[in-house]
């Protein structure tokens, strides 16, 4: 089961992708281009197991299948972003890590924040990042004494930042909001 759900895990960090952090019309569609090809590389057990996760899945906010859980995060931040921005506070800052173009330090950018005793990768935190949540929700679904729930938010969540991860944008800061204030060329 570690083994195989891994897949998962390095089928997404294998594609690297190009997109700003607010440009989420290019992002589901780009987080579907990785989920195909991370469907493609499952075994056929991998993929027995993801599935039966996803079949007991009932939240309605995308489509239930591999593919479209890939954006589901993004929904799931996005869902009250113009309203009570619950959901966008608690989650917003783990799709990505500002590691600074000219002195990196990853420490300094958060990777390696441990989760309180007993807690799940799922809980809001003050300083959250997507290195630590891959790590985290990648520990959470290798575990069989995982709860149910939470395991499926893993897969989930590792659907997504697997893929938000290797988009140089979401991982680099050049004191530029990760790329959101360079001004677009005229086109
Ligand atoms: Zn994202």
């Amino acid at each position: 089961m570690v083994r195989s759900l891994s897949l998962v895990v390095l089928a997404g960090a294998a594609v690297s992708l190009t997109s700003a952090r607010g440009a989420n019309a290019w992002g589901d569609e780009g987080h579907r281009i990785v989920g195909r090809i991370a469907l493609s590389l499952l075994t056929p057990q991998a993929r027995r197991q993801v599935d039966a996760l996803l079949a007991a899945d009932t939240d309605t906010l995308t489509a239930p299948d591999f593919v479209a859980r890939t954006t589901w995060a993004d929904h799931w931040r996005d869902s009250d972003r113009n309203t009570t921005k619950i959901r966008y506070t608690a989650t917003q800052q783990r799709h990505f890590v500002d590691i600074e173009l000219t002195a990196p330090d990853l420490a300094q950018a958060c990777a390696g924040s441990p989760l309180p005793a007993g807690s799940p990768a799922s809980i809001e935190l003050a300083q959250d990042c997507v290195l630590d949540k891959v790590r985290q929700f990648a520990a959470e679904l290798a575990d069989q004494e995982t709860a149910g729930p939470e395991r499926i938010l893993a897969l989930k969540y590792l659907l997504h930042f697997t893929s938000d991860l290797h988009q140089p944008l979401h991982a680099a800061d050049n004191h530029d909001g990760g790329g959101n204030d360079v001004p677009q060329p005229n086109s």
